[in-house]
């Protein structure tokens, strides 16, 4: 069986992927449970070698592969850029972990009293489509440095920087079977990652449907699992911010990857005093939004990844939606979205869920308590940015805002070296920062009798 790649700016076919079979599976899973048993002996400075050399090959390739996923996944030039030096980031990061795994001495009677980090052995790591690289660094960078082998699936519409990245990694002498990137189907390859005994954690971004899936699934073993799922985020403006830069920066909160991304602030709530000046100054810079070919330098927002999802955010904006107003896209060939402001009710269907596409929802709030009820009534809880110019405002709002990453007067929520997860329906786990290798280990404590000394006469 095979998968078609399609470039979604211009629907010409980029190349075709075998899809593995449970039989691939199975035997790359065996394999890397044997690298995995080597890895685990060799010297902590050394596997810091190892992953460095791997930082530094993905470095030689920033180029190649930003090149490869644009055609792959539409992204703009300049944005792949960021994410091929991202995965090199990541993976620099952590190469210092292996040498700071750093277990406890604890005090205890009748001898001395240890614990270790021990790796859990195999780790699958099931990829969405959205940021295809990046993610898969999130999980393989920190599974890697803890001592564990990866077995990768990534999403079947976008296999290829992930495919490349493994070759990398072997070039650069991480050990044969230790990362493998399995191009299958999620009811196949992903769901033998939940099945298979010797995978012991399982590390999934994606919907929140399928990561209950794959959260019942991994119970049967009591299989670690790490969830990072959809997003519905606020972005609060209150009257006393500074609306220009609040409008000018409201697109780019959720139209970067032409909305793709689990951390986009969908819903914009906005004090009522202020909401018709900032619907003025929204206007002109959702039309500013440079939206076309992926490979142009100066391009913000590219294609949607596919035709089903064309058709799926499609569905969001029927004929008599309440658009506000529209951006630009280009006509022709290609999965092209414009983005859209709409100000539906806030128990709309567009109020609520999950678009993943350039379509912002704009709503007015009368007060504080108001803004806080209205963020926190989704079943999400990811990202959120609020923009204010009181200082104590914006650290009430953020410590109320149940979720997991908040920005204020920003729209920053992935950092490499702080903490990225979601709270409630957003996810379960946390990726990123100084403690993500530990999310790969076992804490195992060990004592040792000492005996006690012979009394000094
Ligand atoms: P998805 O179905 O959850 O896919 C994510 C990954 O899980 C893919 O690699 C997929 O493989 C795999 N998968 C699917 N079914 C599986 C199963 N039964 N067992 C194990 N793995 C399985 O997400 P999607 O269909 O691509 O996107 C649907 C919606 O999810 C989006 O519109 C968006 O709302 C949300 N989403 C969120 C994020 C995020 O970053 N939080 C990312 C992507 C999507 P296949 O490629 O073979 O299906
Ligand atoms: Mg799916």
């Amino acid at each position: 069986m095979t998968h078609t790649i399609v470039n979604p700016a211009d629907e010409t076919v980029v190349t075709t992927v075998a899809a593995a079979s449970i039989e691939d599976a199975d035997a790359a899973i065996a394999r890397a449970a044997r690298a995995q048993r080597e890895w685990a002996a060799v010297a902590p400075a050394d596997r810091a070698r190892v992953l460095r050399r791997f930082a530094d090959a993905v470095d030689g390739a920033v180029e190649e592969l930003a090149r490869i996923e644009v055609r792959n996944s539409g992204h703009p030039i300049g944005q792949a850029r960021w994410e091929a030096g991202h995965v090199r980031d990541v993976l620099e990061y952590y190469s210092a972990a292996p040498e700071r795994l750093f277990g406890r001495q604890i005090p205890v009677a009748g001898g001395l009293d240890v614990t270790f980090q021990e790796p859990l052995g195999v780790v699958g790591v099931i990829t969405p489509w959205n940021f295809p690289m990046t993610i898969a660094s999130w999980g393989f960078a920190p599974a890697l440095a803890a001592g564990n082998a990866v077995v990768l699936k990534p999403a079947e519409w976008t296999p290829l920087t992930s495919l490349r990245l493994a070759e990398l990694g072997l070039e650069a002498g991480v050990p044969e079977g230790l990362f493998q990137v399995i191009p299958g189907r999620g009811s196949v390859v992903g769901e033998r990652f939940i099945t298979n005994e010797t995978v012991r954690k399982i590390v999934f971004t994606g919907s929140t449907e399928v990561g209950k899936h794959i959260m019942a699934g991994c119970a049967d073993q009591v299989k670690r699992v790490t969830l990072e799922l959809g997003g519905k985020s606020a972005n609060i403006v209150f009257a006393d911010a500074d609306l220009e830069k609040a409008a000018a920066t409201a697109p780019y909160g959720v139209f970067e990857n032409a909305g793709q991304d689990c951390c986009a602030r969908s819903r914009i709530l906005v004090e009522r005093s202020v909401y018709e000046r900032f619907m003025e100054l929204l206007e002109p810079a959702v039309q500013g939004v440079r939206v076309g070919d992926p490979m142009d330098e100066a391009t913000e927002m590219g294609p949607l990844v596919s035709a089903p999802h064309l058709d799926r955010v499609r569905s969001f904006v029927p004929d008599d939606a309440d658009v506000a107003f529209r951006g630009a896209a280009p006509a022709g060939p290609g999965y092209w979205f414009a983005p859209t402001v709409l100000t539906p009710a806030r128990d709309a269907r567009t109020a609520r869920e999950e678009i993943f596409g350039p379509v912002v929802s704009v709503f007015p709030f009368d007060d504080e308590a108001d803004a806080v009820r209205f963020a926190n009534a989704s079943e999400y809880g990811l990202s959120g940015s609020i923009f204010t110019r009181d200082l104590s405002r914006g650290i009430r709002v953020a410590r109320a805002v149940e979720s997991g990453n908040l920005s204020v007067n920003s729209h920053s929520s992935v950092r490499y070296a702080t903490p990225f997860g979601g709270f409630k329906q957003s996810g379960l786990g946390r990726e990123l920062g100084p403690d993500a290798p530990l999310a790969f280990t076992e804490t195992k404590n060990v004592f040792l009798a000492v005996d006690p000394a012979t009394p000094v006469e």
